[in-house]
């Protein structure tokens, strides 16, 4: 399967999508953690990019669409892939269709989870990011057992400078206007559903994983 994460910064797209793939056994590809993992390595991408991400802007989509489908085209991503932050733009929505068309593949779904403003403030800002892997704590909602460290790889905690003051309003500003056109996209094709991401961590798993299951039963059926 196929499966798009639509959310805003802080809705838990991450933190969700980190424990799908596992169940479902398909690629986790998010657009920010590509981004930032090529920072780390200071690759030609990383030189190219960071000035955007820095100022909480959208890289652009002439550098974003084959960073992004490079990975969804990988050996690993044969199975299906979870698309975390990626399409945030109708134009992305768009060049992702025509090469997963290309590959014999499709979207089969895209879930938009849906966070009031406040929470999604109070989860950004306490938001903590490990710096190997960029597992997804938060100093509150989901403290490490070791204050400062990744209880999976042992790896400092850091916070991201995004995540914080005029950055993280100019990505809000920027996902809420994006996103109206790529949620009336995916409607369109009836594949968009709808899940309340204002509830604690397991029962958001809940429902995304009963929107799947959901969908396959009907493709199953069709
Ligand atoms: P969040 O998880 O809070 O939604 P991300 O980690 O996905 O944020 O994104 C961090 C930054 O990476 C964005 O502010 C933007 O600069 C860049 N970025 C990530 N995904 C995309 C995308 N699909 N298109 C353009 N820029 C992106
Ligand atoms: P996104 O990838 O959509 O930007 P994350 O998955 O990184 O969001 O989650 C943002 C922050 O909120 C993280 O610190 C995470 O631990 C926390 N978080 C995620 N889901 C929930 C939830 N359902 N309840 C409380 N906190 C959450």
């Amino acid at each position: 399967m196929d499966i798009i994460l639509i959310g805003a910064p802080g809705a838990g797209k991450g933190t969700q999508a980190e424990r799908l793939s596992q169940i479902l056994r398909i690629q986790h590809v998010a657009s920010g953690d590509l981004f930032r993992k090529a920072f780390q390595e200071q690759t030609e991408l990383a030189l190219k990019a960071q000035r955007y991400v820095d100022l909480g802007e959208l890289v652009p989509d002439e550098m974003t669409i084959p960073a992004v489908l490079g990975h969804v085209e990988e050996p690993e991503s044969l199975h299906g892939a979870l698309l975390d932050g990626f399409p945030r733009t109708l134009a992305q929505a768009k060049a992702l269709d025509e090469e997963l068309q290309r590959i014999h593949r499709q979207i089969d779904l895209a879930i938009y989870l849906k966070v009031p403003l406040e929470e999604l403030l109070r989860r950004s800002t306490g938001r903590l990011f490990c710096y190997a892997n960029q597992h997804v704590y938060h100093d509150t909602f989901r403290p490490p057992p070791v204050a400062g460290r990744c209880d999976l790889d042992g790896s400092t905690l850091y916070q991201r400078p995004d995540d914080t003051g005029e950055v993280l309003r100019r990505r809000f500003v920027i996902f809420f206007n994006e996103v109206t056109q790529v949620l009336d996209y995916y409607r369109e094709q009836l594949k968009l559903r709808e899940v309340d991401g204002n509830q604690s961590i397991d029962q958001v798993q809940a429902m995304l994983l009963n929107e799947i299951n959901n969908s396959r039963r009907r493709e199953t059926k069709a």
